[in-house]
């Protein structure tokens, strides 16, 4: 009798009840496309403060987790991933996880991340001990869970848990999980493996480096990042230790919670709508202008931002040429959170010229959703971006995404053509203040001048294949892949 296929995903984020980015999204909806291709997929996740612990059952036991030094201990809930009965395991810790933020609040990261998440990936073990469960693959994910290749060779060298293979996703190089090579024994690895094919890294202890020498597969989310990774410019200190592994590596696109992003079903939104009937997506801008207090104008073109305001996203390429954009006749949403300079530009701008900007500097899911729902452009002038997932939703919701060609950007934004009207969105090759200023020009032009090749732009975005079919199938070839090369012979079941 054949089996199915084990997997458990290890992450610091799953959406809906853990999400700061891309991450929680992925971790969030890729499960669920796999237990439809019929593999036994699980996943783990701390208990953070605002799951609803209530709602999760309690499972009858305490694990035991060996920790550098001491024993930390945790009980486990159990409950089921949104819109599938994938169960996800809950660890819950209350000294490490009932806190007032993911990774760190407003006084900054938490001071022992390594320790939280370290945890993490222990416990990931002993939660497998104690569900008598043995993964054919174990799928982790960023510098947060990079500590579980590490420990299938290590820790777990001669245990069952060995024999699992191992795939190490990488959502953001620019997060590496660095500290201090001092903190070592908090794994509970001994200094033999601080060197510089391991966790050594320029004088700093590197989680991320570590995992992606040991995990038997690594990935990353979309093929043009796969490449640029692998260059200096984009690899941020790590593009020699990926192009050692350059046969191991792949590209695989994110795909889209196709039920969660549909605005013919989207409870969040003032009306529902889809690719042959824009009218509710007229309705949903009047209610998005009237939500922001800015004018209620259906002709003005709404361009609209929804993103961690950090250095990567080049946001602050867009406030440097606010002055000239508010000449035009346009409005602009910001929705974001992040480094305090940016969000004072854009509050600034926000008062200063309430009749054209509104900052909202919160996250806020039920927002994000109105404002693809009501916007007209989308911009991601990100300096990187791995993959990149709010172009792929302003597609779906018929809102054309402005973009900077790189990574994920430029593998799901098909370049205008205003000959023919072709295209999906707006593509710069390369990100300055001139070149974003002329985009904008360029889209501002489109608006006005060309109507018709909005309107089909518009119809086509929400046409493309976003779902996730495609990349369950690929991760699936990875996983089998990654278990020959483990065990020297195929998985059979
Ligand atoms: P990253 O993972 O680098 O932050 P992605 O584009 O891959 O970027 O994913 C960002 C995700 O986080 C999207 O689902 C986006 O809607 C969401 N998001 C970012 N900032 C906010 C915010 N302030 N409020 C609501 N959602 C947000």
């Amino acid at each position: 009798m054949s089996r199915p296929l084990r997997v458990l995903h290890v992450a610091s984020e799953c959406a809906p009840f853990a999400k700061t980015g891309g991450l929680g999204d992925v971790v969030g909806s890729l499960p669920a496309a796999q237990r439809a291709q019929g593999v036994d997929v699980r996943v783990v996740l701390p208990l953070y403060r605002g799951i609803d612990w209530n709602a999760q059952e309690r499972l009858p036991y305490t694990l035991v987790v060996p920790m550098g030094g001491t024993t930390g201990y945790c009980a486990v809930r159990r409950g089921h991933m949104a819109h599938s009965d994938a169960p996800i395991y809950f660890l819950e810790h209350h000294r490490y996880y009932d806190r007032g933020g993911i990774y760190g609040d407003s006084r900054g990261e938490f001071g022992d991340n390594l320790e939280r998440f370290a945890f993490l990936c222990r416990a990931a073990f002993a939660l497998c001990r104690a569900e008598q469960f043995v993964p054919d693959i174990l799928h982790a994910h960023d510098w947060q869970a990079a500590l579980v290749p590490v420990y299938a060779n290590t820790i777990e060298w001669g245990t069952e848990y060995h024999g699992c293979a191992t795939v190490l996703t990488v959502h953001n190089l620019g997060y590496q999980g660095l500290f201090s090579p001092s903190s070592l024994p908090v794994t509970g690895l001994g200094r033999e493996h601080l060197n510089d094919q391991e966790f050594e890294h320029f004088g700093a202890l590197n989680l991320l480096k570590a995992g992606l020498h040991h995990a038997d597969r690594i990935s990353t989310v979309s093929p043009t990042y796969a490449r640029e990774m692998q260059r200096p410019e984009h690899g941020a200190g790590l593009d020699g230790v990926i192009r050692a592994r350059q046969g191991k590596l792949l590209g695989v696109l994110n795909g889209v919670d196709t039920v969660v992003w549909n605005p013919s079903t989207d409870p969040r939104i003032a009306a529902r709508y889809d690719r042959d009937d824009l009218r509710g997506k007229a309705i949903c801008k009047e209610a998005l202008q009237r939500e922001l207090g800015l004018p209620v104008r259906p002709e003005v073109p709404l361009y609209a931002v929804v993103s961690r305001l950090t250095e990567q996203k080049g946001l602050d390429v867009l406030l440097s040429i606010l002055p000239t954009l508010l000449e035009w006749d346009l409005q602009l949403v910001v929705l974001g959170t992040g480094d305090p300079a940016l969000e004072r530009g854009f509050e600034i701008a926000s008062r200063q010229r309430g009749d054209k900007v509104r900052a909202v500097l919160r996250f806020d899911d039920g927002m994000a959703h109105r404002i693809e729902a009501g916007a007209d452009f989308f911009l991601m002038p990100s300096r990187y971006e791995p993959c990149g997932m709010n172009q792929m939703y302003s597609m779906r919701y018929g809102t054309i995404p402005i973009v900077h060609a790189t990574g994920g950007l430029a593998d799901t934004v098909w370049n205008y053509d205003e000959r023919t009207g072709d295209g999906t969105g707006f593509v710069m090759e390369h990100l300055g203040p001139r070149a974003l200023h002329d985009v904008l020009g360029w889209a501002q032009w489109a608006y006005f001048h060309r109507p018709e090749h909005i309107d089909r732009m518009r119809r086509r975005g929400m046409e493309q294949p976003f779902g996730w079919d495609r990349s369950a199938a690929m991760y699936l070839r990875l996983y089998h892949e990654a278990y020959q090369s483990r065990r020297g012979h195929p998985f059979f079941g």
